[in-house]
């Protein structure tokens, strides 16, 4: 099954919008098996970002991330690395249409509230940046026996 690296960036603790995003995966349908709120190190930040060293934002990137506690997830599903991009939107807050994550909720590029895997590639290595094997759950759900 497929699997992608989520997290709500500072901005989108800060504003409380942990719940509003977690919601919108789990009513497309995808499946959360991991999760935590925890500060990202700069070790960790670099190594997630590493594809923008050299960038002109890559330093404010980094501070921002490091800058308070994140929600970091892991979401399971069929397509859900393409499908959650589609969700959350475009980089560019000017282009993030209305109706995604980001072009309901963030004005600007810089705070864009929610990061996505781009590839299997990605998502394997972000999912390994932030957890442990075993904090990883792959339950199978049972929804009819709790209706
Ligand atoms: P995405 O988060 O949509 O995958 P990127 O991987 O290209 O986007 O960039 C990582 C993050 O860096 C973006 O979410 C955004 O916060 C920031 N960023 C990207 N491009 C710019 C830019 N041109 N100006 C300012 N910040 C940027
Ligand atoms: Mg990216």
């Amino acid at each position: 099954m497929d699997k992608t690296f989520l997290m709500v960036k500072p901005d989108g603790v800060q504003r409380g919008l942990i719940g509003e995003i977690v919601k919108r995966f789990e009513q497309k349908g995808f499946q959360l098996i991991g999760s935590k709120l925890t500060m990202v190190s700069r070790e960790q930040a670099e190594f997630h970002y590493a594809e923008h060293e050299g960038k002109d934002f890559y330093e404010r990137l980094v501070n921002f991330i490091t800058s308070g506690p994140v929600f970091a997830m892991v979401w399971q599903g069929d397509q859900v690395i393409p499908l959650s991009r589609t969700l959350i939107g475009k980089t560019n807050s000017l282009e993030a249409a209305p109706g995604t994550i980001r072009g309901d909720y963030a004005v600007h590029t810089n705070f864009n509230l929610i990061h996505g895997s781009d590839s299997p590639e990605s998502a394997e290595r972000e999912i390994g940046n932030f957890f442990k094997e075993d904090e990883i759950l792959a339950y199978t759900k049972i929804i009819q026996q709790w209706i």
